[in-house]
Order: structure tokens, then C-alpha cells, then sequence
């Protein structure tokens, strides 16, 4: 098929390159000209694992980048909206989508025969039916149902590791107005053949996506106030209560042959320092003020924000311990991603944590293995000092505080063994092994 995506960022590009990968002759548009360059030239603008391989082997051939929306409407059978939908306090803001929506009503206009426009960004129920189609029928003066379709398509890609999420599904939801609607959306998947794809109207659609984030939101606070209170306890450590927890039969079943099978929801069934990131924090708060207006608040998610926004306090109490007052305490910071495998640094817990010991007037060294360049942008304080080298954020510091997951600081206890004095360390993430560093401290122990 021939497609054109709108909104160049983690959702547009990596669903356009792994689409032309597919054998579908891709069109991606974006406003941002350094972007556009970028990607025509085979360099990826985002960190994600595979992307460049990808985006190198199709550019040129079934892929290009571009800013003519109204060209590439014009010039293809269906149009991906995939701009952002911030939150702003109150509620999603659709600035960038209603913006899109009317550019491609306007292309409708001049173009004969039917297309189908699928959006593809987290939008709150409703929105798709009663937001973007009556846009499309002002602008095009044309009838959706008849002349054009409208459909709904959420992304459930992880940052990290999203090249694979989007080549090896675990389900794809076609959301649409009407049955032409999703059959046509479905020809974008036919490459899918094995993946369960679930027909569905554009609100189920929506509603499927944010259900999915606030699960995964609840489970990751609730292990965090279980944490919490374990920590206030003593003599209970939240990493093995959760380990009894993981041993239920509906979290790791055991198979006829005897062989446990994890659920990998597991791994947000863990206590830390809090989520992050550029969907959860957001697609919660949405939804929260969606059910608000709706007249149906939701007591339970509201608990879910509040936890969270707590969490990163969790590391000054644990550094306290060991320093009363942290003014002139050198303190490294590793990992400032929101999560490993990315450099993706929206609401990353390491934000309020670095702002936070800054206040105390700590001295900070910060350490990420892809996401520096972008923290110095969110975190915007010239007292921070970045480094690339891990040897370098470990050399005369106090403390140690992990907060990113990144493989590559599993070998800190042997780093942390081999020097003369070892700082405290604080594992914001319970990634390490207790007893394998020598000043530990952890959240929920
Ligand atoms: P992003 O901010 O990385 O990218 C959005 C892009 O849209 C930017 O490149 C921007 O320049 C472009 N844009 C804005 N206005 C435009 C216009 N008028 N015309 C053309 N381009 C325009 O956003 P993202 O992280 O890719 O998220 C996009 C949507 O997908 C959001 O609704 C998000 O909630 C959802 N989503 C994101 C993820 C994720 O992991 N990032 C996962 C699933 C769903």
C-alpha cells in the first residue's frame, strides 16, 4: 500500500520504517526540516535499537521523508496520524492533532477516490469519532463513510525496544467507523498473518490503549507503596516478598512438564524509584481528567499519580541516612533515561532527583550511556556534570545513586569493590544483589 505518516518521532518513524520494511512504499512528513534531513540522509533522530539498520537498508527505495502533507495525502491510500498529544494540566492537548486533521481534510479536497486516515496517537475516547472525523468533513466538505474513512490504530511499542515490538506484535487493534474502515486498515497488517488483530470501533480502540498503560501504571505503583511500607517495617525486604508474589500460579504458571513460565508483567511488579517516560505519567493524567468530566473519577489511578510522584523522594530519605545534610556531598547519578535502551528523557524519575539534591546543594555527576546529550537539555542546569565514562561519574564521589536499569551497571559491585573507599550506594532500580556491594541501600528494604 502506499502510506503516508504524519508526526516524524518514536510512533511515526519506526512504524514507517518497519512498514517499508513490509514491503509498503512509506511517506513520512514532519514539520521539523532537521528531522526530515536526517532520515533522508539514513540517519535515525531517536536512539532505538535496529532502527538504523532499517531505515538505511529502505531509505530511498520504499521510504522518504518530507514536509508536503498536501503531496503525499494526494499521492497515497492512507494517511497515519502520529503527532503528539501532550498533557496539559487539565486534558490531552489535540493542538497537533485537530492541526494535522485539517491539513489532511484540506488535501481531501483535491483528491479523487477514497482514503482512509487512521490516527495512531494515544487519544482519550471519543476523540477519533468526535474530534478528528468532524474536522476531516468541514475541511474536505466531503462525508466520512462515503468519500473517506476513519480509523484508529493505538501504538503499543516500548521505547528501547520498539523495532521489535513492531515487527513481532503481541496483538494489532483495528479500530474503524465502519467495516470498509478496518478492512482497509487491515491490508496495512496483512504482512501480520500470525498476530491476533482485534476488530473494534474507534473509542473501543482508544479506550484498549490507555487501559493497557494504566495496568502496567498500577502495578508499578502499587509494588512501590507495598516497597514503602516494607522499608518502614524492617526485617522485610520488598525484592523477596515480590519473588513469593512472582510464584503464584497466574504470574509464573507452571507448565505440564514442571517448567515455570514468568509473566513478564512481572518485571512491572517491582518496586523503584518510580516510572517515567513519555506515555505512562501522561496517558494516566488523561485519562483521570477524561473520567472526571465524564462524572466517573477514578479514585484508583488518581492513588496511582500520587505514589508516583512521591516515589523519587525515596532516594533523598535513603541518602540521609548516611548524610544529614547533603550540601557539598559529591553524588553520581547512573542512568538518566527513563528507561534502558533509549535516550528518551520525559518525566525520567533522574529529573527530580538531580533537582532535588541540587536544592540541598549536593554536587552532581551524571552518567548515561545514550542519554546524556538529551538530560542536559531537560535538566538545564550548568551545576550538573555530565560525563560518558562510568569510571569518571564513580572517581571521588560519596554516593552512588542508580536509577536507569542499564545493563551495563551490573558491574558495579566489582567496580565498586575494586576501589579503596567505596561510596554509599543507593539502587533506586533493586537491580544489584544486596550483598554484593558493601555500603547498599535500596528502595523497600
Ligand atoms: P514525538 O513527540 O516523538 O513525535 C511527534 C512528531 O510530530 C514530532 O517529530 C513533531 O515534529 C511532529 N509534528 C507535530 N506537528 C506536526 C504537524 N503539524 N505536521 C507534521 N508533523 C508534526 O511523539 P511520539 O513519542 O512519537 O508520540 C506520538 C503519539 O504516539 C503520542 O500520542 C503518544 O502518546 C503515542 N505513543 C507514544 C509511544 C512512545 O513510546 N513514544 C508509544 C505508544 C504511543
Amino acid at each position: 500500500m502506499k502510506v503516508s505518516i504524519v508526526g516524524t518521532g518514536y510512533v511515526g518513524l519506526v512504524t514507517g520504517v518497519c512498514l517499508a520494511e513490509k514491503g509498503h512504499q512509506v511517506t513520512c512528513i514532519d514539520i521539523d526540516d532537521e528531522k526530515i534531513g536526517k532520515i533522508n540522509r539514513g540517519i535515525p533522530p531517536i536512539h532505538e535499537t535496529g532502527l538504523e539498520d532499517l531505515l538505511k537498508k529502505n531509505i530511498k527505495s520504499r521510504l522518504q521523508a518530507t514536509n508536503d502533507l498536501h503531496g503525499s495525502v494526494l499521492a497515497t491510500d492512507i494517511t497515519l496520524i502520529a503527532v503528539g498529544t501532550p498533557f496539559d494540566g487539565q486534558r490531552i492537548d489535540l493542538t497537533f492533532v485537530e492541526k494535522v486533521a485539517q491539513q489532511i481534510g484540506q488535501a481531501l479536497k483535491d483528491k479523487p477516490g477514497y482514503h482512509l486516515v487512521v490516527v495512531k496517537s494515544t487519544v482519550v475516547p471519543g476523540t477519533t469519532d468526535e474530534v478528528v472525523l468532524p474536522v476531516l468533513e468541514k475541511t474536505s466538505g466531503k462525508k466520512a463513510g462515503k468519500d473517506f474513512g476513519v480509523g484508529m490504530n493505538p501504538e503499543f511499542l516500548t521505547e528501547g525496544q520498539a523495532v521489535q515490538d513492531f515487527m513481532q506484535p503481541d496483538r494489532i487493534v483495528l479500530g474503524g467507523m465502519d467495516e470498509k474502515s478496518i478492512d482497509t486498515l487491515s491490508r496495512l497488517y496483512e504482512q501480520f498473518a500470525q498476530v491476533d488483530k482485534l476488530r473494534t470501533n474507534n473509542k473501543t480502540a482508544e479506550m484498549i490503549k490507555y487501559t493497557s498503560n494504566c495496568l502496567l501504571a498500577t502495578m508499578i505503583s502499587f509494588s512501590n507503596e507495598i516497597g514503602n511500607l516494607c522499608s518502614t517495617l524492617g526485617d522485610v525486604d520488598v525484592v523477596d516478598v515480590m519473588k513469593g508474589m512472582h510464584l503464584a500460579h497466574y504470574l509464573s504458571p507452571i507448565l505440564p512438564g514442571g517448567q515455570r513460565v514468568p509473566a513478564p508483567i512481572n518485571a512491572f511488579l517491582a518496586a523503584g524509584c518510580g516510572f517515567g517516560g513519555s506515555c505512562l505519567p501522561k496517558d494516566v493524567k488523561a485519562l483521570i481528567a477524561h473520567g472526571e468530566r465524564a462524572g466517573a473519577p477514578m479514585r484508583l489511578l488518581d492513588a496511582v499519580i500520587h505514589i508516583n510522584q512521591e516515589q523519587p523522594k525515596r532516594i533523598l530519605t535513603l541518602l540521609k541516612k548516611h548524610f544529614p545534610s547533603l550540601k557539598g556531598i559529591k553524588i553520581a547519578i547512573l542512568g538518566l533515561a527513563f528507561k534502558p535502551d533509549t535516550d528518551d528523557m520525559r518525566e525520567s524519575p533522574a529529573i527530580p532527583i538531580i533537582k532535588d539534591l541540587l536544592a540541598q546543594g549536593a554536587l552532581v555527576k551524571a552518567h548515561d550511556p545514550v542519554a546524556n546529550r538529551e538530560a542536559r537539555r531537560y535538566i538545564n542546569d550548568d551545576r550538573v556534570n555530565y560525563t560518558d565514562e562510568l569510571g569518571e561519574a564513580l572517581s571521588q564521589v560519596d554516593a552512588v545513586v542508580l536509577v536507569t536499569r542499564w545493563e551495563e551497571f551490573r558491574k558495579m559491585p566489582d567496580l565498586l569493590a575494586a576501589m579503596k573507599s567505596p561510596p554509599v550506594f543507593i539502587d533506586g532500580r533493586r537491580m544489584l544483589d544486596k550483598h554484593a556491594i558493601a555500603k547498599y541501600e535500596g528502595i523497600g528494604l
